[in-house]
């Protein structure tokens, strides 16, 4: 194990200015915080997090960085707390081990193969600091390191998500060597037959080629030579997972692969590189579409070389990568590699690292290039599927299992319900983000884990669609909507139906109606019953259809006639009139005189405000006790009146429906109705009108100040109440104030 002056002379060794105190504080720290934790090695825990360390010591991370790698698995794996590294440590320190706690959380969800994209983003996204995903990259190299030490099925996952999450991350931050090594390691133990395969029959061909590879090196460093050039040239050993790779996706064996014979030309100038392919290119014949400048466009991830592929001197193709040193260090390196290029090489004008970065601090340029790098990236792999410009928009979060959903910014619960499924978001009933139960209008973050509560048959109501911010909620939102109209409409319809077919001594049945659906032009039982309960089709007319004996009983009147009539602005009024005539449905009250008296197949019966057939309240209201009335109207279903409401005369009484209350003792829901209160002119009436309605566990809808004298103010209140008792309590309780002239209920 390294010992703790070998690490701080590491650092001091690349950054002589490092905080030589800090590092040995974290060292000390983390050690006692692991204390006797041992690896799956049994090695002491300790190990992991200076390992890591090391590692990023080779990249010559700043000392902030190394010490976070020391500490990185203590909030997590012991009693340390964030508010304690915050105060031994500072808060940078702080944030950037809180980063990599958040990401270890993370780490105990599934990640499936068609999650990984999503979830380097989150990894990003909950980031926040280039220099936590460095820490995690390094951890992970470690893990992988020793991976020898876990089960095979952990040994499984970790390469599974190596493969699939972190050696993609690597070569997006443009460390190459971090991604290779982590490449190999995930491959040897996720498909140890094929690696040994690749691995032997590759040191085979090059054993065997070994002539030929330096005959070409021999060749290309003579040109160079001869024209003058220093430039150096080296064999680019291919790796067996990329070899692998390539073999899966072409479908073609080792031998036939193109670039097995790589070089590496190292040029001392952008110039050289130039010349030098201007050179390669005369000498050689260059194979046609495989030249890329990248020097001149650089990848997004600060990638730069010019790559070409000639036919060499024995007529084999080869590679050629053509760069300078500091853009060799920056393939290699990536994001990480502006620490080799301090203000020395920058000063030289031909380092490939933008001159901001030493206004910026080399952090802060590193900040921007990762958010550049994953806005757009023209590299070729992992960015043709998703649009990165709006990567920033989004919020990723977990289903329970471990599934992840990734919703736009400001997403809410009731979005991520139906991203998971259409009948979850139409079953839903509250959310638990976290453990806890929240409102279904809370805006989701980053790493949330949703679970949705589900209640069976119900329907979305409307006012979600404003709620949700996306498409395919919104849209799902309205249908169902739409479709629990249509339902409570056939419900009407099929009510009506029952009704009229009572009213003749007919017995109604759904089998009756569908042998008589050919003589409508309706195609389902359901579209019938949703026609008749939206009034566009009159009951006559199925009448007629279903038992024509009875057909006689009708008048001229009420023969067939054209539909839609109503659209027409006419006749709507006279239909129903000839239509209760005819059949003998008195829909008038009082026929039965008191609410539950009317009989079976005669009355509709109403329950409750959310039916299953469509019913509004005239603006007056009604609530239980209430002597009430409906009246059907064509597309509006029915419209519920209150007996004394004087609304009610504009209504013919053929149009008026015997309805009853049929209310649920269990669930109380509340009815509107209006109240006329007249107060004394005081400062503070206000408030005991309120009060007085409030304490009596009255809903004030809406307050509208109708007449203001001298010494009195009329309003007109609107409540929401459970019933006729509940509604004169208030009233009462108004009248008992002395500030109360008059109260009293009005219906329109
Ligand atoms: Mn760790």
């Amino acid at each position: 194990m390294m010992r703790q002056y070998e690490l701080v002379e590491r650092v001091l060794r690349y950054d002589p200015k490092a905080d030589e105190t800090l590092l040995n504080r974290a060292y000390v720290y983390a050690m006692r915080a692991h204390g006797h934790q041992k690896r799956a090695s049994g090695d002491p825990y300790f190990s992991h997090p200076l390992e890591v360390a090391a590692i990023l010591t080779d990249l010559k991370l700043d000392d902030a960085t190394i010490a976070t790698a020391l500490l990185h698995d203590v909030i997590e794996d012991t009693e340390a707390t964030r508010a304690e590294i915050d105060q031994l440590f500072g808060p940078e320190i702080g944030v950037l081990v809180d980063g990599l706690t958040k990401i270890k959380r993370l780490d105990l969800v599934s990640k499936k193969a068609e999650q990984a994209e999503n979830f380097r983003k989150l990894l990003v996204a909950i980031s926040t600091d280039i220099r936590v995903l460095l820490v995690k990259l390094a951890d992970r190299l470690h893990n992988m390191r020793t991976l020898e030490h876990m089960s095979p099925e952990s040994r499984r996952r970790n390469s599974e998500e190596t493969l699939e999450i972190y050696a993609p991350l690597a070569g997006r931050m443009g460390m190459q060597a971090m991604r290779e090594e982590l490449e190999e390691l995930a491959f040897r133990w996720l498909h140890p037959e094929a690696y040994r395969t690749v691995r032997e029959r590759l040191d085979r061909l090059t054993e065997n080629n070994k002539g030929l590879v330096e005959e070409i090196r021999q060749s290309l460093v003579e040109k160079l030579g001869e024209a003058g050039f220093s430039a150096e040239v080296a064999g680019r050993e291919k790796k067996p997972y990329s070899i692998w790779r390539k073999m899966q996706n072409r479908q073609i064996s080792l031998e036939q692969l193109s670039d097995l014979y790589g070089f590496r030309v190292i040029c001392r100038s952008i110039e050289d590189c130039y010349r030098v392919l201007g050179l390669v290119h005369t000498t050689w014949r260059a194979v046609p579409g495989r030249f890329k400048d990248y020097i001149s466009t650089p990848k997004q991830n600060g990638y730069r070389s010019i790559h070409t592929t000639i036919v060499g001197p024995r007529h084999q193709r080869v590679e050629l990568q053509l760069r300078t040193e500091p853009m060799h260090v920056t393939a290699e390196y990536g994001v990480a590699a502006h620490t080799f290029y301090k203000e020395a090489s920058l000063s030289n004008g031909k380092a490939s690292l933008p001159d901001a970065s030493r206004e910026m601090g080399p952090y802060l340029w590193l900040r921007r290039l990762v958010e550049t790098l994953l806005e757009g990236d023209n590299s070729e792999e992992f960015l043709e599927h998703t649009k990165l410009e709006l990567f920033h928009d989004q919020v990723f979060c977990f289903t329970p299992k471990g599934r992840l959903i990734a919703l736009p910014q400001g997403a809410t619960p009731i979005d991520f319900a139906y991203a998971v499924h259409t009948d979850v978001g139409n079953s839903c009933v509250g959310a638990s983000i976290n453990g806890r139960q929240m409102p279904l209008s809370t805006a989701l973050r980053n790493g949330d884990e949703v679970l949705i509560l589900t209640s069976a048959s119900r329907t979305p109501p409307a006012a979600w669609e404003r709620i949700a911010v996306t498409g395919k909620a919104r849209s799902a939102i309205r249908r169902a909507a739409r479709d629990s109209l249509r339902r409570q409409y056939a419900e009407l319809g099929r009510r009506l139906l029952s009704s009229a077919f009572a009213k003749i001594g007919q017995d109604y049945s759904d089998d009756r109606l569908r042998r008589a659906l050919s003589r409508l032009t309706h195609k389902t039982v359901a579209d019938v019953h949703a026609a008749v309960g939206r009034s566009e089709l009159p009951i006559a007319d199925v009448l007629r259809a279903v038992a024509p004996e009875a057909a006689d009983l009708l008048p001229a009147a009420s023969r067939p006639r054209p539909r839609n009539r109503y659209e027409n602005g006419e006749g709507g009024d006279e239909g129903w009139f000839n239509l209760s005539k005819v059949i003998g449905l008195k829909f008038r009250w009082p026929t039965s005189t008191a609410p539950g008296a009317s009989s079976a197949g005669q009355g509709i019966v109403i329950r409750g405000i959310r039916n299953d057939v469509p019913v509004s309240f005239e603006p007056g209201g009604a609530v239980p006790g209430d002597r009430i009335v409906g009246v059907l109207t064509p597309g509006e279903g029915i419209r519920i009146f209150q007996i004394h409401s004087p609304r009610l005369s504009e209504f013919e009484h053929e149009r008026w429906i015997d309805v009853t209350w049929d209310i649920n003792q269990e669930e109380p829901e509340r009815f509107p109705a209006r109240l006329s209160v007249t107060v004394l002119n005081e400062p503070g009436t206000l408030a005991q009108i309120a009060q007085v309605i409030g304490e009596a566990d009255g809903n004030i809808d809406n307050l509208k100040m109708l007449h203001r004298g001298a010494d009195f103010t009329e309003m007109m209140i609107e409540v929401e109440v459970f019933d006729l008792a509940h509604l004169n309590r208030i009233i009462n309780g108004l009248k008992s104030k002395s500030v109360v002239s008059k109260a009293e209920r009005v219906f329109a």
